[in-house]
């Protein structure tokens, strides 16, 4: 059986080897995640929704007009509860540098002397085909903001990222063991289990 394209919208190269672990791992061989061609030079999608939601549909819709295969987009980001959910959709760009260490080092401030540190890794994954929206999937994973950043593994706020089942941050484990539990992994299983119903049992039973 040939496999099928499926396409993803980000030049995170980060985040496409976490989807390509995570596909093997869900046992997915027959589906070829590949990032949108020539996606560096299209016109940004500009993230302005105030939801995960909103801005991963956004993002699949519009790059969807840019191929003729289905392509998901995601939006994820940390959401701490003494925060009031921040820094959510605005996860990148927290800090007004933007980067993972400006951005770590603000939210450590702001939790300091916080007795309550629980948080959530959310993602939500959108998938479209030519302009039609097919659905939306969630995952999410809880944590805790430790007191300091611990590990050199992952990007982003992993570092901060306390899993209390693992003992450690997310920082200190390799993709696979984070892949395995993380919200990523969990949006992609639910996306990849509907994709593999809807067009490869489709296709190969016509
Ligand atoms: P997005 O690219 O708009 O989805 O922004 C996601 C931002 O949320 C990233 O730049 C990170 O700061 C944060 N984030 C999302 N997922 C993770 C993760 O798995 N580990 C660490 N940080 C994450």
């Amino acid at each position: 059986m040939a496999a099928i394209i499926l396409r993803c919208a980000t030049t995170n190269a980060g985040k496409l080897r976490e989807f390509h672990i995570a596909a093997e791992r869900l046992g997915y061989p027959q589906i070829d995640i590949q990032p949108l061609d020539g996606l560096k030079q299209i016109e940004p999608c500009e993230e302005d929704g105030v939801t995960f939601e909103e801005n991963a549909v956004k993002k699949a819709v519009y790059y969807s007009g840019f191929t003729e295969d289905a392509i998901f987009a995601d939006d994820s980001g940390l959401e701490v509860d003494a925060l009031n959910g921040e820094p959510g959709v605005y996860s990148a760009r927290y800090s007004p540098e933007g980067t993972d260490p400006e951005n770590n080092r603000l939210v450590l401030e702001r939790m300091q002397g916080v007795e309550n540190r629980t948080a959530r890794f959310v993602c939500v994954i959108a998938l479209a085909r030519q302009g039609q929206l097919l659905g939306t999937f969630r995952g999410a994973v809880e944590g805790e903001i430790a007191e300091a950043e611990k590990g050199p593994n992952g990007f982003g706020y992993d570092p901060l990222f306390f899993y209390p089942p693992f003992g450690c941050t997310f920082g200190e484990v390799d993709r696979e063991r984070k892949m395995g539990v993380s919200h990523r992994g969990e949006a992609l299983r639910q996306m990849l289990d509907y994709f593999f119903r809807v067009f490869f049992l489709n296709r190969h039973m016509e």
